[in-house]
């Protein structure tokens, strides 16, 4: 997942060059004492002064900032001279140049680093930024400079680039209720205001349950099955929060998942996964289910204002799928062959588990478990073999070799740039010799971390005053092991670091003029093409042989267990894609709904039992715990992105697969970069895809990689 916390759906101006007018801006006034209005200095044109701000400077920085913003938008609208594309759009992106600072950093601590301080600074300014953003886009004589210059846009001499800029710009104000009125603007804004409260108390109750609940294991008897890795890590887990002697299962994926994998003890498995998918569903106050009501509820509100006739038409209309319902075809033509193989996926788990004299009925807790007894049984190929394998360290190594083989980037490890936390790495990426960004490095989990794994962007590239690079970071929640120790990761954390990296090189790649369409700021049905499509590389055997090494011997990985990767890829697609899926149409369903008051447990019950969800699996994100549509705005009824982005990148690498060259051809890495990766926003993403393909993609090449049944022609 990307994030963008700057939302330029709202916040409409913004970028890096401060551009403070002069001395009675706020923010220029208290400058010298907040580190973080400062205009970032030191080397590659400034980096972010990590090692200078401290959770009391955010409040009065946002304040400062957000004044500063108001004043420059003010003198945009108030111009005397007839609007123009210079002195409205491109002043437009000129400004809000602190506030974007400011934002990025607090961005970074609300995921990565948020104390109960941070949180209490978060509670307060979460509405207020949402005022912010309704101020501009409320803003009249500016909307209508904005609509002048989009009117005039075709017969006025401007580049492709800017036509698509104009749209952006007036797409975000129209669809955000610049054309509504005086009342309704008013009423629009209480409910954003209300709906940005909402979405930090969610992700601080989601935090809380992923923080606290730990299952502690008391002795050996409870290790059961677990690898030596794994079980240091728990040691490890329990110590830091105070059980030293015994071991701990975080609540979290990272820890939760292995765990339902290999631990022998049905019973600590179906604790553990109890504990996990009941996150903000447990009636205490960590409860998430009636902010979700109420979420739903000023959605639904929202978009009637707005004249839409869901929330999910409205969050559709400028993505790339359109509408709904061209959303709801594909998950609808994945999701029965998908059911068809989980039926032979547990069939296959149900015989083992017969065999082995276990006299049980598959649970959801007994899948991943008995998928990878399967997996041994069926391609010989077991999670631990390959493990010793999977070195952070090394593929960090493999994925900046990609990146230099398919878009020429090289890595320097840099050192004297101010980082947050001692253990987070900074690389200088340059491509024949030439400075490009910066990409920020923290695998690893620690308290006040959000879960998961995601990319973020602390500044776009663009050129229109210059040129500025790009500053992005990929971040992950890999448990430490002792010092010295090298950290091994499972197949699927491989995976995903490669697919997160993509995001990073989708930043890095960006070759634009105007920072609002840089790099990963595309539609979010698009935007993970390019990081999933990564995510192929890593089992080429030019990665592996080189980069997956045996932390003990350094030898590479046998090629036969490489053969037996390969062969098991399709492995357990039923479960992934139907965990993954439910989640989809379930978000889906939500926000088409209409202003029905939800009971999101009961909803959820009834839109699966109707789905005809096989009982073995759990939505991968229950709708409590669900932080992709509820911590914001960013994938509600977008959750389906994923899959939309998938017929995209498995036939983008077919691309590949079909050149002479194979995965590393060169000109087809070319058009991936012209087309795909430095486009960012400034073509439309079918057409920049069928630039880069010749033609649209269709659902062949996804349901290939998949391994189900093609569609009928
Ligand atoms: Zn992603």
């Amino acid at each position: 997942m990307t994030s963008n916390f700057l939302n330029r759906m709202a916040i409409v101006a913004a970028g890096c060059v401060a551009m403070l007018v002069s001395g009675n801006g706020a923010a220029a006034e208290t400058a010298a004492k907040n580190p973080l209005l400062e205009k970032w200095t030191g080397p590659y044109q400034g980096v972010p002064a990590f090692d200078r701000y401290k959770v009391e400077q955010f409040e009065p920085a946002l304040e400062a900032a957000m004044a500063e913003n108001l004043a420059e938008i003010d003198r945009i609208a108030a111009d005397p001279a007839a609007p123009t594309f210079e002195n409205t759009i491109a002043a437009l992106e000129r400004s809000g140049r602190t506030l974007a600072r400011v934002h990025s950093i607090y961005g970074i601590y609300s995921s990565n680093l948020a104390t109960p301080e941070f949180q209490a600074v978060e509670q307060k300014m979460e509405p207020k930024l949402a005022a912010f953003q309704d101020r501009i886009v409320q803003n009249e004589p500016l909307f209508q400079r904005v609509a002048a210059v989009y009117e005039a846009r075709e017969k006025s001499g401007l580049t492709p680039e800017q036509q698509r800029l104009v749209w952006v710009y007036y797409n975000n104000f129209a669809r955000s209720g610049a054309k509504l009125d005086g009342p309704a603007k008013a009423q629009l804004s209480e409910v954003n205001q209300e709906l940005a409260s909402l979405y930090t108390t969610f992700s601080q109750r989601i935090l809380a349950d992923e923080n606290d609940p730990l299952t502690v294991l008391e002795s050996e008897k409870d290790l059961a099955g677990l690898p030596a890795s794994f079980v240091a890590a728990a040691a490890a887990t329990a110590e830091e929060r105070g059980n030293k002697g015994r071991w701990a299962i975080a609540n979290t994926r990272s820890s939760v998942e292995p765990f339902l994998t290999f631990s022998d003890r049905r019973d600590l498995r179906e604790k553990v996964w109890r504990t996990f998918v009941m996150r903000g569903d447990n009636g205490d106050k960590n409860d998430t289910k009636a902010v979700i009501t109420r979420i739903l509820k000023l959605r639904a509100d929202k978009a009637k204002l707005l004249g839409y006739p869901t929330y999910a038409h409205r969050m559709i209309e400028d993505q790339m799928a359109r509408t709904p319902e061209k959303a709801t075809e594909l998950m609808e033509a994945v999701w029965k062959p998908a059911v068809a193989r989980v039926r032979e996926e547990v069939a296959d788990m149900q015989a083992i588990a017969a065999k082995e004299g276990a006299k049980i009925t598959i649970e959801p807790w007994d899948y991943r478990y008995y998928a990878e007894k399967v997996r041994k049984a069926r391609y010989d190929l077991d999670e631990n073999q390959i493990k010793p394998y999977l070195q952070l360290e090394k593929l960090r190594e493999g994925m900046f070799w990609v990146a230099g083989q398919l878009f020429g980037f090289e890595f320097v490890p840099v050192s004297g740039v101010p980082v947050s936390q001692p253990d987070i790495r900074v690389f200088e990426v340059k491509k024949a010799g030439r400075h490009v960004g910066l990409w920020y490095f923290d695998p690893y989990a620690r308290a006040g971390k959000r879960s998961g794994a995601w990319m973020n962007e602390y500044r776009p590239q663009e050129r229109f005053d210059g040129e500025v690079p790009t500053i992005v970071s990929n971040n992950s929640n890999f448990v430490k092991g002792k010092p010295g120790e090298p950290i091994l990761v499972s197949w699927d954390d491989a995976s995903t670091m490669f697919h997160e990296f993509g995001h990073a090189l989708h930043g890095l790649s960006s070759n634009v003029t105007y920072p609002t369409l840089a790099g990963t700021n595309v539609a979010r049905d698009y935007v993970e093409f390019p990081s999933q499509i990564l995510e192929r590389w890593l089992d080429t055997p030019e990665v592996l042989n080189k980069y997956a090494v045996h932390y003990q011997t350094g030898k590479p990985i046998p090629a036969e267990l490489v053969e037996k990767i390969k062969r098991a890829s399709k492995f357990n697609q039923g479960f992934a894609t139907i965990e993954y899926l439910a989640s989809a149409v379930v978000d889906m369903k939500l926000h088409l709904a209409g202003d029905a008051t939800i009971d999101p447990d009961a909803f959820e019950k009834q839109t699966l039992a109707a789905l005809g969800m096989p009982k073995e699996i759990v939505m991968r994100h229950r709708t409590p715990q669900f932080s992709h549509i509820f911590a914001d705005d960013g994938y509600a009824a977008g959750y389906y992105s994923y899959l939309w982005a998938d017929t995209l990148s498995a036939d983008a690498w077919e691309a590949f697969t079909e050149a002479k060259g194979g995965p590393y051809d060169k000109d087809v890495a070319a058009r991936l970069t012209q087309y795909v990766f430095s486009a960012g926003n400034t073509v439309d993403p079918a057409e920049a895809y069928r630039r880069f393909r010749g033609r649209d993609a269709g659902i062949s090449a996804l349901m290939r990689k998949r391994g189900f049944p093609e569609p009928a022609k």
